[in-house]
C-alpha cells in the first residue's frame, strides 16, 4: 500500500545533508572502501598461500618428506593410465627394509626411526626427477618410476639397494641396512593400480623369499611356474 502511494504521488526528492557535509564524508568513503579492498585482498591471499600448505602437507609424509601414499597413487593411477593409451613405459619399485623389527626391538625406536628417515633420503637422491619416491607405510617404499624401460628401472633399483648398504646412522653408526626391491613393469594385465601394487608386492615377496638384499623383476605367472620348476632338482639327484 506505502508503495503504490508513494509510486502516485510521486515526491520531491529532497538532499538532507549540505554540501560541505558531502565533501567531507565523500573521502572518508572512499579511504574506506579502499581499505575494506586491501583487507579482503589481503585475506585472499593468505586464505589461498594457507590451502596450497595444507594442499603440501597432504601429498607429503610427514617423518621423511616423501610422497604421501595418496600422493603416490595418484602419479601411478596417472602414469598406468598412460601406458594404457599411449604406450609409455612405466615401472613400479617396492623396496622394504630387511630385518627392520629387530632393529626397533633391540636399538630402539628413536634408532628405526632414523633409519626410516635416511632410507627415505637414500631413495629421493637415487630417483630421476620425473620419478615419484614414496612412502607405502611402515619400512616400505615405492618409486613410480615414468617413463622408464625396465632396464632403466633394474638400474635405479640396484643403485638404490647399493646406497641404502652404504648408510651410516647418527645413533647407531656400526649397523648396516640392507633392502629387497621387487619391480614390476606396466602391463595390458594390470587393469587398476591395485594389479600393479600386487605385482611389485609379489616381486618384493620373491626378492625376499630367495635370501633378501636383492632386487627382483615380477614374473608373470608363466614365467614364475617356469623358474620353479627350474630350482626342482631332477628326479633321482
Ligand atoms: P622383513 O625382512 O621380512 O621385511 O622383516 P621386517 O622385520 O623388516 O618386517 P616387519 O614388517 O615385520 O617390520 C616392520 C616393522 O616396522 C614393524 C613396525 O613396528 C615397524 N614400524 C612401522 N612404522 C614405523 C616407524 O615409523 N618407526 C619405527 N621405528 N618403526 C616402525
Ligand atoms: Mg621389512
Amino acid at each position: 500500500m506505502c508503495l503504490l502511494m508513494t509510486l502516485l504521488l510521486r515526491p520531491e526528492p529532497r538532499l538532507e545533508s549540505g554540501l560541505w557535509v558531502v565533501v567531507f564524508t565523500l573521502p572518508i568513503i572512499v579511504v574506506h572502501t579502499m581499505a575494506v579492498s586491501i583487507a579482503s585482498y589481503r585475506l585472499i591471499r593468505t586464505v589461498a598461500r594457507q590451502n596450497r600448505q595444507l594442499d603440501e602437507l597432504r601429498r607429503t609424509d610427514a617423518q621423511t618428506g616423501l610422497a604421501a601414499r595418496s600422493h603416490w597413487q595418484e602419479v601411478a593411477s596417472a602414469s598406468l593410465e598412460r601406458f594404457h593409451t599411449h604406450a609409455e613405459p612405466a615401472c613400479l619399485l617396492m623396496i622394504d627394509i630387511d630385518h627392520f623389527k629387530p632393529i626397533n626391538d633391540l636399538h630402539g625406536h628413536t634408532v628405526g626411526d632414523e633409519a626410516i628417515q635416511v632410507v627415505g633420503r637414500v631413495i629421493r637422491d637415487c630417483v630421476r626427477a620425473q620419478d615419484h619416491a614414496g612412502r607405502y607405510g611402515g619400512d616400505e617404499f615405492v618409486v613410480v618410476c615414468s617413463n622408464a624401460s625396465t632396464a632403466t628401472a633394474q638400474a635405479m633399483a640396484e643403485r638404490i639397494r647399493e646406497q641404502i648398504a652404504t648408510v651410516r646412522l647418527r645413533e647407531l653408526p656400526g649397523l648396516r641396512l640392507t633392502s629387497s626391491i621387487g619391480l614390476a613393469e606396466a602391463t595390458d594385465r594390470q587393469l587398476q593400480l591395485r594389479d600393479w601394487i600386487n605385482d611389485a608386492d609379489a616381486a618384493l615377496y620373491r626378492a625376499k623369499h630367495l635370501g633378501r638384499n636383492q632386487v627382483s623383476a615380477f614374473l608373470a605367472p608363466a614365467a614364475a611356474a617356469n623358474a620353479a620348476l627350474s630350482v626342482v632338482p631332477a628326479p633321482g639327484l
